[in-house]
């Protein structure tokens, strides 16, 4: 019998668990919280914004539909630099698209997860279930702790998705690369002005860059990265002074910031495993790689990853493998997704040291960047196509079918 165990059931495991089940008799997920009671968080909701990629994934699961009516389509995107004039813009009737992206508040997509989890018998999670050990034999063994009683699960394959700090990828004894970006990232939910309402903005400054997406009516979710002496003092501003400074930073180009809501600071920092699989166990979502959302790629890449995942799995159904078979299926996945990867990492730490360092030099690089960007549509396409996740190649989820 097929069966597949799953730590971690933040989106990326949930997301898995939904792509995957169809490939396995079984899922199982193991989760540390209680994702079913994870309640709405009104204004200061916190959101993600979801790639033209992870449109054709959920579209493929057939979930589109329930996240499309809770999310904010982007039909255009302003790329500026603070104080510069160069600027570029893409809009997504230029590329025949409908939309650029959609943001959607990270509960709403939450919550439509764990509703289809719940809707599929295939799919077992066990919330409140805390991964303790790991053990490869014939099969692979999760041990875990779940309401102060031991439990055990067994699989042919585990996915590994508990995040950034993930115990289980140190259980398995897969090292990580961690680099400080020396830089905070602010979030908050803001009211504008004068809304857009299917615009998203990226500015460019001198201390990182700051982005707002839109999430219907005034709202918009604030993205700000600092230098973190810079985020500690902003970050502490009463809301006028909070709203003051981000006007200073963005413009007026949304007519002023009118309201914010609860700041949240991160400090922010790249990790990245140094194998994505170990015999049976496959590393996915922030276990894998937590980059930095300048780019909005996290999430993104981790479902293309599932995709490629699920690709695999469909030419080699599990229950026809054997121990090497499935071991083999561990080394197809870290080569086939190895090379997207590094392009997403280099794109992203790119985008930040081009565009959060003051040197005279790279301020005028920046701002002829987005000029000649601006000018050269054939380019700006290729841009857009990878910040969409479409730059990627295709298989069946990204075409959008099972
Ligand atoms: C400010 C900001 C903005 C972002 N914006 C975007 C964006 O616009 N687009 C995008 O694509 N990405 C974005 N990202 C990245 C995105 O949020 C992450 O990629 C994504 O949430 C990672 O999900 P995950 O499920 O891998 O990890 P997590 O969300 O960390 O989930 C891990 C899960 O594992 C569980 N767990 C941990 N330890 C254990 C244990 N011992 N036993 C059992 N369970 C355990 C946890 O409870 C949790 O539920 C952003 C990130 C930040 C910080």
């Amino acid at each position: 019998m097929s069966s597949i165990v799953i730590v971690g059931g933040g989106l990326v495991g949930l997301s898995a668990a939904l792509a995957l089940a169809g490939c396995a008799r079984e899922v199982a997920i193991v989760e540390a919280g209680k994702p079913r009671e994870a309640k709405p968080s009104g204004f200061n909701a916190r959101s993600i914004a979801l790639s033209t990629s992870s449109v054709q994934v959920f579209r493929a699961l057939g979930l589109w539909a329930e996240i499309a009516a809770q999310a904010a389509p982007i039909e255009h995107i302003h790329i500026s630099a603070r104080g510069r004039w160069g600027v570029t813009r893409l809009h997504a009737r230029d590329l025949g698209l409908d939309a650029l992206g959609y943001v959607i508040e990270s509960h709403a997509l939450g919550r439509c997860l764990i509703d289809a989890v719940d809707a599929m018998p295939q799919i077992e999670l066990f919330d409140e279930a805390r991964f303790e050990a790991i053990a490869q034999r014939d099969e692979v063994e999760i041990g875990c702790r779940r309401k102060r009683k031991r439990m055990a699960l067994e699989a042919d394959l585990a996915l590994i998705a508990d995040g950034a700090d993930s115990p289980a990828r140190a259980a398995l004894g897969i090292g990580h690369r961690e680099i400080d970006y020396r830089q905070t990232v602010i979030v908050c939910n803001v009211e504008v002005g004068v809304p857009r309402a299917r615009d998203a903005f990226e500015r460019f400054t001198p201390q990182g860059p700051l982005a707002l997406l839109p999430l219907g009516g005034k709202r918009y979710a604030c993205v700000w990265t600092l230098r973190p002496a810079a985020a500690e003092e902003i970050a502490a501003l009463d809301d006028a002074g909070f709203c003051a400074a981000l006007e200073d930073a963005f413009g007026y180009r949304l007519g002023g910031i009118e309201r914010a809501g609860d700041r949240f600071a991160l400090p922010l920092r790249r990790v990245q495993a140094e194998a994505l699989a170990a015999g049976r166990c496959l590393l996915l979502g922030n276990a894998a790689n937590a980059l930095h959302p300048v780019a909005g790629q996290s999430f993104n890449l981790s479902l293309r990853d599932i995709a490629g995942l699920y690709e695999l799995l469909a030419e080699r159904p599990l229950e026809s493998l054997d121990e090497a078979g499935i071991e083999q299926i561990g080394v197809d996945y870290a080569a086939a997704r190895a090379a997207e990867h590094g392009r997403v990492i280099r794109y992203g730490d790119g985008l930040v040291t081009l565009f959060s360092n003051d040197l005279p030099l790279l301020d005028s690089a920046r701002a002829a960047a987005l000029g000649v960007l601006d000018l050269l549509p054939a380019l700006k396409a290729q841009v857009a196509f990878a910040g969409m996740g479409l730059a990627f190649g295709g298989n069946r989820l990204l075409r959008g079918r099972l």
